[in-house]
């Protein structure tokens, strides 16, 4: 839900990952979508964003291993910081625990939205190709 001047705020967001287990975007008129809420779109200005679920599913644009946490995550260190780009558009932030050194994570892999209590929003690696046509 937006308020009367078209903004979303980052509770709303959070709740939409962390309690109703989906990922919100915003869709504006002109086919832009965003995971990144804000008051106007980016491309054509328009103010009616609509909400869109999003996939979850994108491809790591950059990332970091954070060996030193903020407090939040301090019993998960090591894990990677990651940026995505969706594969709807738009590029949120994450982290992936699964992944504990940089060697294990490059750019461009693949990788999906894990619904989770813990917080932050959560990535895992996609299954490779093999596993998800059966050849
Ligand atoms: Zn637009």
């Amino acid at each position: 839900m937006a308020d009367a001047e078209g903004r979303h705020s980052i509770a709303e967001f959070r709740h939409g990952y962390e309690e109703e287990g989906r990922l919100r975007g915003f869709r504006s008129g002109c086919g832009f979508v965003t995971a990144t809420w804000g008051l106007r779109c980016p491309r054509c200005g328009a103010a009616d964003l609509a909400e869109a679920t999003l996939s979850g599913r994108g491809r790591v644009a950059a990332f970091t291993v954070q060996n030193v946490p903020s407090d939040e995550f301090l019993n998960e260190a090591p894990y990677a910081y990651v940026v995505v780009d969706l594969e709807e558009g738009g590029r949120i932030s994450g982290w992936m625990p699964s992944v504990r050194r940089p060697e294990e994570l490059a750019l461009g892999a693949a990788v999906r939205w894990l619904p989770s209590y813990k917080p932050g929003v959560l990535f895992e690696r996609e299954p490779p190709p093999a596993e998800r046509t059966g050849a």
